[in-house]
């Protein structure tokens, strides 16, 4: 009761005007051991449209421990058959998966900017992301590489081959509701592991068209197992079952600490994928105005909401003017709306406390000393705005690096401009945060490019191109507070999702020591 009062505030707190709840709303169950079925409380939670809260797109299971024990049990069923099925078969269901996405990709990308909010152009760009991962990584059915390797003695084989990790806990954010989910699933599935999977509480319908994608291509009952809920009871639920032996987090760094925590209490593996304050570089050589439109799509895309967001532009002096103004131009002309109308530019943004977050960092870089809210700045709330989370898009120019709003992570359509002097200067100041996910420098002289790859300490670098944009055959991650050191996508991803194991085989006969045991005297 007290878990059904909760579900209805938060989602009170997503409402601006009063909302009509309709009876033919439909509901959507978990899906465990292969069956779909609702949670053991037999509560939802309703999943609202960020441009229209009256749009209620389905009542999703809102899932506890016992949802939880119950899609481990199916995947600890289901984790012989799977790990024990040939990679190239298990890779063969997933080209199904492949193609099962792609049939369906216009419909999932209306689904998704329904219920994210993002333009229909960026959600098709997520489902694609879903389906490049899936065929990439399924070729790896047909690879999985070990290697074999000398052995110190003679009539002796020495290999290393890759071994699932076993049962796996995906924990999922809404901002890239599809492809997030699938750079984690696919992985793990190709290595021989069966999962639980937990998307976010703003976005579970585009991981259930996932899910729903996966038993339609075969993938045998138990080995992906759904589970929608909030964080604090189904993510923590999953987060410290003893069953699962590893966690793999995307989301907030705050969250991924927790997450990091409980796992290192009970000894399981944990990935992490975590915030950013990315930058993009504009030296005094750059093209101008394709630094604009990298800094204006870096900025906006997504309204901001993107791991790799442009969120500090780091502005040679001789330039500044220029690029501010050029850069204000261009803010304001974006179209802000509903993501489904082709006319729009930019959607709203997630829920209303990313509102209230958002608002809050504008209204302390206002009050910060020096900097200049040089456009933008407010909600939108009348006419087509009225019942949804929309904001202008905003700069901040005259920014200093250890300012808040240069600092912290917005997660919103807010950027900061900060001048610099020099390329030394500007890599100090573009290093000078916390996190390490994306950068990039505009510059047309080759010499500073190779500098400013060589020293700037992110996992993700550009050369005159945005800090947003990665390829699904690239390894994806950050460091510092952005990650603890692994990387997803890549053929690295699997270095998450197997384990190595090295094999010795002895064909001599005899009793031969391996140099570490040749004691004198007893060789
Ligand atoms: P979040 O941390 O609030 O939630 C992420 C997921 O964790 C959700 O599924 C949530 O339900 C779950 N969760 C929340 N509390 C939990 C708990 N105590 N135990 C277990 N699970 C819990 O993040 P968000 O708001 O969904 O996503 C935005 C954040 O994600 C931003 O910081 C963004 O930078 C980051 N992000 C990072 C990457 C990356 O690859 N580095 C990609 C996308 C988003």
């Amino acid at each position: 009761m007290a878990q059904a009062k909760k579900a209805l505030a938060k989602n009170n707190s997503r409402q601006t005007s009063p909302r009509i709840v309709r009876s033919s709303v439909k509901t959507y169950d978990n899906y465990i051991g292969g069956k779909w079925v609702p949670s053991e409380s037999g509560e939802h939670f309703e999943n609202i449209n960020p441009a229209d809260t009256n749009d209620i797109i389905g009542r999703f299971a809102l899932s506890t421990s016992k949802d939880v024990n119950a899609a481990v049990n199916a995947a600890r069923e289901a984790f012989d058959g799977w790990r024990n099925t040939p990679a190239p078969r298990r890779a063969e269901i997933l080209f199904r998966l492949g193609e099962i996405l792609l049939g369906n990709k216009p419909r999932f990308t209306a689904d998704m900017t329904r219920e994210m909010g993002k333009v229909l152009k960026e959600a098709g760009g997520d489902v694609q992301e879903a389906i490049d991962c899936t065929y990439y990584t399924a070729g790896e059915g047909r690879r999985l590489h070990g290697f074999t390797t000398p052995a110190e003695m003679p009539d002796k084989f020495a290999m290393c081959v890759r071994q699932p990790v076993g049962l796996c806990g995906l924990i999922t954010p809404w901002n890239f509701p599809m492809a997030i989910p699938s750079w984690k699933l696919i992985p793990a599935l190709v290595c021989g592991n069966t999962v639980v999977l937990k998307p976010a509480e703003d976005t579970p319908f585009s991981t259930y068209n996932l899910v729903e994608a996966c038993e339609q291509a075969g993938i045998p009952p138990g080995v992906v197992n759904l589970v929608t809920g909030y964080g604090e009871n189904a993510g923590a639920a999953i987060t410290n079952h003893t069953a699962l032996r590893l966690i793999s987090f995307t989301g907030s760094t705050e969250t991924g600490r927790t997450v990091a925590s409980a796992c290192a209490e009970r000894n399981a593996i944990c990935s992490l994928e975590m915030g950013g304050k990315n930058v993009i570089i504009v030296m005094e050589d750059a093209d101008i105005d394709l630094a604009i439109e990298g800094a204006v799509w870096g900025a906006f895309g997504t309204s901001g909401q993107r791991c790799t967001a442009s969120s500090r532009l780091v502005v040679h002096k001789k330039i500044y003017k220029q690029f501010c103004k050029k850069l204000v131009e261009h803010a304001k002309r974006l179209r802000v709306g509903n993501g489904a109308d082709a006319k729009t530019d930019m959607g709203p943004v997630i829920n209303a406390d990313a509102v209230k977050k958002i608002m809050g960092y504008i209204d302390i870089g206002q009050k910060e000393d020096g900097a200049t809210l040089a456009c933008g700045g407010k909600r939108l709330t009348r006419g087509e705005y009225a019942r949804g989370f929309f904001i202008e898009p905003t700069v901040f120019t005259d920014v200093a690096p250890d300012m808040r709003i240069a600092q912290e992570e917005i997660f919103g359509p807010v950027t900061t401009v900060i001048p610099t002097r020099s390329l030394d200067e500007a890599v100090e100041i573009a290093n000078g945060v916390r996190y390490g996910l994306s950068a990039a420098i505009y510059t047309t002289d080759v010499n500073r490019a190779f500098r400013a790859m060589n020293d700037m300490y992110t996992g993700i670098f550009y050369v005159n191109a945005s800090t947003i944009g990665a390829e699904v055959h690239l390894p994806f991650g950050g460091t510092k507070a952005t990650g603890n050191g692994h990387r997803e996508a890549g053929t690295q991803v699997l270095d998450i999702f197997s384990e190595w194991k090295s094999i010795y085989v002895d064909y001599s006969g005899k009793l031969q020591r391996a140099q570490i045991d040749m004691v004198e005297g007893m060789g």
